[in-house]
């Protein structure tokens, strides 16, 4: 990495010109994803991982032009990955700020913001609404500022893109002190993801974004679908908690909020203990029993295994369901978009997902669906019918466009 934007010669002697990028950052409680996207091409010049830090396994992997490789760091703390992070960055690069992915911006945060002291505190009151991430956001974004002195530092949260939803998608049917006083509504999450796909879906259909009324499922590890009209994000599945909505990898969405009782009674468990369960033991790997992964589902599914068979069909129907409902809260439907690594690579999940929809004439197109959409357009439905696309999302690179927008402002 150089401090220069004058020098284009290494210390390895190659000479080249100095290419100026935004570092993303995205800490977990013992892991910090990180991204160096270009600002010129918009490419990452390197990717990596710094996982399993506080222990002695803590290890930093990396992937340049192609290239994989990692390096042990035992025992590590985060300011010690970060400083180990800007020793691997090619050294051609300037980074110019550092861009960091946030979960909870409650109703504090409509866009991207500069963080500076006061926005710190303001994180801090939203961590009561995301207590397993947003701690790991804030510890991130200081030893960042440690490393990192003199760079601008940028929150991206996830929640922001869905602040424009109207009251009567964001209230829940519960007291409304709840809201009031404990700030107990629909948030929203997977925004970044949503909101880059979004403009992605308007340029492949050479549309205007103020024109535009979709669908999008995003579905990875964890999965939301959100209606977007005009530009703005007007419904979506993930509420005060990203654990409401579509059935994902280990967390179950909706169910009846009275299970809570009837388990607590039946195993005689905590509420943690059910906690525990809705988040880490649901969704497909509950009702597999197998695994919380699609690829090893889709699978087993082919070999005859009927819980992987019902978990798949689980997962399609309540996705379809889903879809339809937030319909209404669009004027029009323009397209339905899948992402994310089912949405981008499952054409099983998608088929068995849009056969649910019968009720909108979608009509597959067999052979764009099996090679995931059309090479221009990303469509896998048959001209005429209503326009399903596949539309690979990158977080990555709509938080580096997010900071820069927020430096440059
Ligand atoms: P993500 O969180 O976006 O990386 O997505 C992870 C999910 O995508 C996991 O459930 C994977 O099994 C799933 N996935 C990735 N590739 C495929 C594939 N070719 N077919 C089915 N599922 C896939």
């Amino acid at each position: 990495m150089t401090n220069t934007t004058q020098g284009n010669c290494t210390e390895g002697g190659s000479v080249g010109p100095i290419r100026q990028a935004v570092l993303v950052i995205n800490c977990g409680s013992s892991s910090v994803k990180f991204a160096l996207i270009d600002t010129a091409s918009s490419e990452p010049l390197i990717t990596g991982l710094v996982e399993c830090l506080n222990s002695a396994d803590a290890e930093l992997s990396w992937k340049v032009d192609g290239q994989k490789a990692s390096k042990a760091l035992p025992d590590a703390d985060l300011v010690a990955g970060l400083s180990e992070v800007i020793a691997v960055l090619p050294a051609d690069a300037e980074v110019v700020a550092v861009g960091h992915r946030v979960v909870h911006g409650a109703e504090e945060f409509s866009g991207s913001v500069m963080l500076c002291d006061k926005v710190m505190g303001a994180l801090e009151r939203c961590s009561t609404l995301a207590p397993l991430h947003n701690p790991a956001n804030i510890e991130g974004i200081r030893a960042s500022q440690k490393v990192f002195p003199g760079l601008p530092q940028v929150g991206v949260f996830d929640t922001a893109f869905h602040q424009t939803l109207p009251p009567h998608a964001y209230l829940y049917p519960v007291p409304y002190e709840w809201y009031t006083d404990l700030g107990v509504r629909r948030y929203g999450f997977h925004g970044t993801s949503h909101r880059y796909v979004a403009e992605e879906t308007t340029r492949r259909l050479g549309k205007d974004m103020s024109d535009l009324s979709i669908v999008i499922a995003h579905l990875g590890n964890g999965c939301s679908a959100c209606a977007i009209e005009g530009g703005q994000s007007v419904d979506t599945t993930m509420g005060l908690s990203p654990l409401e909505g579509l059935v994902m990898g280990t967390r179950s969405g909706d169910i009846d909020p009275a299970l809570h009782e009837f388990i607590s009674k039946a195993k005689g468990w905590s509420l943690e203990r059910i906690m525990t369960a809705l988040n880490k033991e649901s969704g497909l790997l509950g009702i597999s029993g197998q695994s919380n992964d699609m690829r090893t589902l889709v699978n087993a599914m082919d070999e005859g295994n009927e819980r992987a068979a019902l978990a798949i069909e689980v997962f399609a129907y309540r996705l379809a369901k889903s879809i339809l409902g937030l319909t209404a809260a669009l004027t029009k439907l323009d397209a339905i978009v899948f992402t994310g690594g089912i949405g981008e690579n499952s054409h099983k999940v998608r088929a068995k997902t849009l056969a649910h929809m019968r009720v909108l004439g979608v009509q597959i197109d067999p052979e764009l669906n099996a090679q995931n959409g059309d090479a221009a357009t990303g469509c896998i439905t048959k001209e005429g019918t209503l326009p399903c696309l596949v539309v690979a999302t990158n977080e990555e690179l709509m938080i580096a466009r997010e900071t820069l927008n927020v430096t440059q402002s």
